[in-house]
């Protein structure tokens, strides 16, 4: 049987489930070259001091925290509800959701002050008794580890706390939204203890420097485009760039050629804007690494 190498960094990701494939490929984005298959327990990856271990993602916080592992990807709400110590390195963009309280949409509550005296189910304990204590309100929190959705339909509780993103889940079941416990996404997270050994820690710099990369490039496309020489300055005040914009002479005079990077999130609004001041032929690609 293959071993780990003690002196490789080792990584826990969850070994199948939402967060598994984007995070196998964030992983990938950042020049790791490692084996995946199904059966797996754990990769090492080729060209980096690093060792990925599949494990159930409940348990990472905990593996994190022991030091089982140095590091782990997993979703803030797991840290937010095991509640075991580990040093959040990075939030990854991915896996977003918020842990929201629900009632049935023929419900009479309209307000979270309403729950006083009722049950509250949901599989994040935790998290929901502090929000409600928080706020003086006496729920009795029921714990459910599936379904915690079907739960009113049941008559078993008034209102659930569950891990929302698109809210399909909630419109099926004939919930509404009420409030938000918290919002989570994919972390990096670290033993607390890491930065004691050095050589680790100066291996988990390098891979913050990859994963940072290949993140930010995520959040960029290139664009090139042909712009009239006049309009520049408002092209510069609307693609501001990294640190400025390139700009390169044509062949005509009053025309240059202007490259900059704009962001995902409003890359639409930019472009409609560029159209208007006159630029022609915007050529736009995605970016594969970016380092700022
Ligand atoms: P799962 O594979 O269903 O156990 O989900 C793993 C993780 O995905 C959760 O712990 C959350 O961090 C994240 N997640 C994102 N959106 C949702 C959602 N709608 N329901 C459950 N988990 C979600």
């Amino acid at each position: 049987m293959r071993k780990l190498n003690g002196e490789n960094v080792k990584l826990a990701i969850q070994k199948e489930g939402r967060l598994t494939d984007e995070t196998l490929n964030l992983l990938r984005t950042a020049g790791l070259h490692f084996e995946s298959y199904k059966q797996r327990l754990f990769s090492a990856c080729r060209n980096f001091p690093l060792d990925i271990l599949y494990v159930r993602d409940d348990d990472i916080p905990e593996y994190v925290a022991e030091g089982v592992v140095d590091l782990g990807i997993v979703g803030r709400n797991l840290v937010v509800e095991t509640q075991q110590p580990v040093d959040e390195l990075l939030a990854l963009d991915y896996g977003h959701c918020t842990l929201t309280v629900a009632v049935p949409s023929d419900s009479d509550i309209t307000d979270l002050s309403q729950l006083a005296g009722h049950k509250v189910a949901t599989s994040y304990p935790v998290a929901t008794r502090r929000f409600f204590a928080e706020r003086k309100i006496e729920v009795e929190v029921i714990t459910i580890s599936g379904s915690v959705e079907i739960t009113p339909a049941l008559g078993i509780a008034t209102a659930i706390a569950d891990l929302v993103s698109t809210g399909s889940s909630l419109k099926l079941n004939d919930l509404v939204p009420l409030a938000t416990v918290f919002e989570s996404q994919s972390l990096l997270v670290a033993n607390c203890k890491l930065g004691e050994n050095e050589r680790k820690a100066a291996i988990v710099e390098r891979l913050l420097l990859r994963l940072r990369g290949a993140l930010a490039a995520r959040e960029y496309k290139y664009i090139m485009m042909n712009a009239p020489r006049a309009a520049l300055p408002r092209i510069f005040a609307i693609t501001p760039g990294l640190k400025s914009p390139t700009v390169l002479p044509t062949a005509d005079p009053d025309w240059v050629a202007v490259h900059t990077v704009v962001r995902e999130d409003v890359f639409w609004e930019v472009i409609e804007q560029l159209r208007l001041l006159g630029t022609q032929g915007i050529l736009v690609s995605p970016i594969e690494k970016m380092f700022i």
